[in-house]
C-alpha cells in the first residue's frame, strides 16, 4: 500500500509507542519521537501531516509542546491529537484550548485511534486539494493568474532587497486559432495541455513558475534570472515547441510554434521607479514585438535598470 501520509508519534512509554506503531504503521509513515523536544525538532525536519501526542512525558509536557508548534509558521497547521491518560475535562478543555484538533483517553481503544486519526488525514488531505485547486488552472495544471499575481509580487519584493536580477517571460501560441477552427476545440485543449508540459519539461529550477496568463498565453517567471539566461530558457522553449511530435490520433499532424516576450529586472543602480506593471509591460511589448517580427520568435525587452 502506498503509504502518502505521515504521523509523528510521540510518547515516552514504549509499550504506548510500539502499540501506537503497530495500529498506524499499516496506513501511515510513521516517527516516532519519546519527549517534547525531539518531537518539536522531527515536526520541523519531517513535517508530518498528524501529530500524536501524549501530554505527561519527564520534561516538556504534551501542552507545552503544542504550544511551542503553534509559534512556528513551518508546525502551526499540523493536528495534534493528545491521547492522554489526563481524563478530567478541564484537562481536555485546555488541550483543545491550545488548538489541539483531538483529544483521546488511555487506554485507548485501537480502533478508535486508528478513526480518529484518519479523521484528520482525511482533513488535511481535503485542506491541500482545495489549496491545489485554488492556485491551479484546471485545463493546463499550471498556475492560475492569481497564484501568479502573488508570487510576481514576492519576487519583486525579494529582487528589491536582495538586488539579484528577475526575469518574465510572456509566451503566445502561434495562430490558435488556426487549430481550433481546424481541429475543433477539444483538441485545442488539448495542444495547450502539451505545450503546458513542453514549457515545464524546460524550467529546471524549483523557484521557476509557469502559469496561464490568459487563453494560449502562458507566463514563466524566473527568479534570480539575468536576461541572458532568460533568453536561452526563452529560446529553449521555442525550438522545444516547434520540434514537438505530437504521438497520438488527431494531434499527429499538428505543428505548433510560439512567440516569447522577455524582460528582465536588475537592481544594481537605483536610477529610477519602475514598478511589477512596468515589467510586464516590458514583457507584453517584446511579445508584441515578436509577432510582427513574424512569430516563433524570441524578442527581449531593453534591459530594466533599477
Ligand atoms: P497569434 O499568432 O497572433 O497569437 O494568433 P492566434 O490565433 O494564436 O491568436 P488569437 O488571439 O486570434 O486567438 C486565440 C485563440 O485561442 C482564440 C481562442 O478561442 C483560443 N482559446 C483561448 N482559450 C482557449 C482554451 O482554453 N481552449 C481552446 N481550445 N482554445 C482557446
Ligand atoms: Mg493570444
Ligand atoms: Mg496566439
Amino acid at each position: 500500500m502506498d503509504k502518502e501520509n505521515s504521523i509523528l508519534v510521540v510518547d515516552d512509554e514504549i509499550l504506548n509507542i510500539t502499540a501506537l506503531t503497530h495500529i498506524l504503521s499499516p496506513l501511515y509513515t510513521i516517527y516516532v519521537a519519546k519527549n517534547g523536544i525531539s518531537a518539536i525538532n522531527l515536526a520541523k525536519e519531517r513535517l508530518p501531516d498528524v501529530i500524536l501526542s501524549d501530554v505527561l512525558m519527564p520534561g516538556m509536557s504534551g501542552f507545552e509542546v503544542i504550544a511551542e508548534l503553534k509559534s512556528n509558521e513551518l508546525t502551526e497547521n499540523i493536528p495534534v491529537i493528545f491521547i492522554t491518560g489526563l481524563t478530567q475535562s478541564v484537562e481536555e478543555e485546555k488541550g483543545l484550548e491550545l488548538g489541539a484538533a483531538d483529544y483521546i483517553h488511555k487506554p485507548f481503544n485501537p480502533t478508535i485511534v486508528k478513526l480518529r486519526v484518519q479523521n484528520q488525514m482525511q482533513i488535511v488531505n481535503q485542506m491541500r486539494m482545495i489549496q491545489h485547486l485554488s492556485i491551479t488552472d484546471a485545463l493546463t495544471n499550471t498556475s492560475n493568474r492569481r497564484h501568479f499575481n502573488s508570487r510576481i509580487s514576492q519576487e519583486w519584493q525579494r529582487s528589491m532587497r536582495e538586488s539579484t536580477p528577475l526575469s518574465l517571460l510572456l509566451l503566445d501560441i502561434d495562430d490558435f486559432k488556426k487549430i481550433n477552427d481546424t481541429y475543433g476545440h477539444l483538441v485545442g485543449d488539448s495542444v495547450l495541455q502539451n505545450v503546458a508540459e513542453t514549457i515545464k519539461r524546460c524550467l529546471l529550477r524549483p523557484m521557476d513558475l509557469i502559469a496561464r496568463w490568459g487563453g494560449e498565453e502562458f507566463a514563466v517567471l524566473l527568479p534570480n534570472t539575468t536576461l541572458d539566461g532568460a533568453t536561452s530558457v526563452a529560446e529553449k522553449i521555442r525550438s522545444a515547441i516547434e520540434t514537438k511530435q505530437y504521438s497520438s490520433g488527431e494531434l499527429l499532424n499538428i505543428h505548433t510554434t510560439i512567440s516569447i516576450g522577455v524582460s528582465t529586472i536588475t537592481t544594481v543602480v537605483p536610477l529610477f521607479d519602475i514598478t511589477v506593471y512596468d515589467f510586464i509591460s516590458e514583457a507584453d511589448k517584446a511579445l508584441y514585438r515578436a509577432k510582427e517580427l513574424g512569430k516563433n520568435r524570441v524578442c527581449c525587452a531593453p534591459r530594466l535598470i533599477m
